[in-house]
């Protein structure tokens, strides 16, 4: 595994849309291995295959509660709502606050392209929603109620819960 380079706001790969995975294949395996270590390098809780300058439907997430790969995903519900904020491992330093649904479920296949569903609410359905839209070459920064604000650490950095995606 490698950790790869993180596309940043105003390269225009992550305004593309992305394609569907067809087939799994070595390459595939070693990319998804690849965002992995990328996002837990980067400490974000999600990354999406156009950050790091792949053009495939991938995501993979890690709230705190192990790693979810998921390929082809498709939000088929959502309900409730949250504000809150988001960051992006793309944009690095800001945050804004972004609505977001409470609760999402997503059908997607696994690394073996075998069908599987997940529920999520809080950060969880936050994450879900922020990645998939990475995959139709959306970025949070547009969708924020007030703009886009500076990270400011307080004394204790280590203490900072500042989470991106
Ligand atoms: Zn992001």
């Amino acid at each position: 595994m490698a950790i790869r380079e993180v596309r940043e706001i105003g390269d225009e790969i992550l305004t593309k849309k992305c394609k569907e995975v067809t087939r799994m294949t070595l390459r595939t395996k070693i990319l998804i291995g690849d965002m992995l270590e990328t996002m837990y390098d980067k400490c974000g809780v999600g990354l999406a295959a156009p950050q790091v300058g792949i053009l495939k439907r991938i995501v993979v997430i890690d709230v705190g509660e192990g790693p979810i790969v998921l390929i082809n995903p498709e939000i088929t519900e959502s309900s409730g709502e949250q504000t809150g904020e988001e960051g992006c491992l793309s944009v690095p330093g800001k945050w804004g606050l972004v609505t977001r649904p409470e609760h999402v479920k997503v059908r997607a296949l696994d690394q073996e392209m075998q069908p599987i569903e997940v529920e999520g609410e809080g950060l969880l359905a936050r994450a879900l929603c922020h990645e998939i839209d990475h995959l139709s070459g959306e970025l949070y920064v547009n969708k924020t109620e007030d703009g886009l604000h500076d990270v400011t650490y307080e004394e204790d950095e280590e203490g900072s819960d500042e989470t991106e995606e």
